[in-house]
């Protein structure tokens, strides 16, 4: 009899918040799933299909714009801010990370439940949500950001770790150069292709056993590259 109930996951540090968020949801009929860390919500986010997430940005472990960013490497899910700060450009940085819609503190109830039902009318795609991969040797897990090659821990850098993200959610198309730089880089980067080359070299020398040879990140040439599994 019991229908799947629409599972949220509120990321909140504060308790009174996170309680008071969670208590709303709970009377519109939604299974809250409380988060107080970043580690958590992710933890919760790759745990379950989840249909929605509302992220304070202020949290204790990491930023919620890198929140953001990590969840976004391999979910779809919609992303509500809730937070203290309102000035326009954290408003724009989370929007730009990949958040959805964005609600200040203090917020009325009503506001935000009319938000919650909002973001959740709208479709969205939930096939890619998935948070490891698997290729050759190379374990991926974008959740847990662990990335391993024969059961060995592998360390990648930032932009060596965005790079293989981003190619990982275009598993089997051609991804242009500029595309690449936009991705990992942001908006404004598109022209420096050197940097890109780099890195696609690193990233081939710490995952593919031929670097030589690839057969994972292969080159497309004068178009860009192209990740296979
Ligand atoms: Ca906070």
């Amino acid at each position: 009899m019991n229908e799947p109930k629409t599972r949220v996951i509120v990321v909140e540090d504060e308790p009174q918040i996170r309680r008071f968020v969670c208590d709303a949801l709970r009377k519109e009929g939604c299974a809250a799933i409380e988060a107080g860390t970043a580690r958590q919500g992710l933890d919760q986010a790759a745990a379950d299909k989840t249909d929605l997430v509302i992220l304070d940005l202020g949290l204790p472990d990491m930023s919620g714009i890198e929140f953001i960013r990590d969840l976004r490497t391999w979910s779809p899910v919609p992303i509500l801010i809730l937070s203290a700060r309102s000035a326009e450009q954290d408003k724009i940085a989370a929007l730009d990370a990949g958040a959805d819609d964005y609600l200040s503190k203090p917020f009325a109830v009503g506001e935000l439940l009319a938000r919650v039902r909002a973001l959740l009318r709208r479709p969205w795609q939930d096939g890619s949500a998935r948070p490891q991969h698997q290729f050759g040797e190379v374990e991926v897990d974008l959740s847990r950001r662990i990335v391993s090659r024969a059961g060995v821990e592998v360390h990648l850098t930032q932009i060596e770790y965005r790079l293989l993200a981003v190619m990982l959610a275009n598993n089997g198309k051609v991804m242009t150069h500029r595309h690449l730089m936009q991705e990992v880089w942001g908006p404004g980067h598109t022209e420096q292709g050197h940097y890109l080359r780099i890195y696609v070299g690193r990233l081939r020398q710490k995952l593919e056993a031929d670097p030589a040879l690839p057969q994972h990140i292969l080159t497309e040439t004068g178009v860009g590259y192209r990740f296979q599994t």
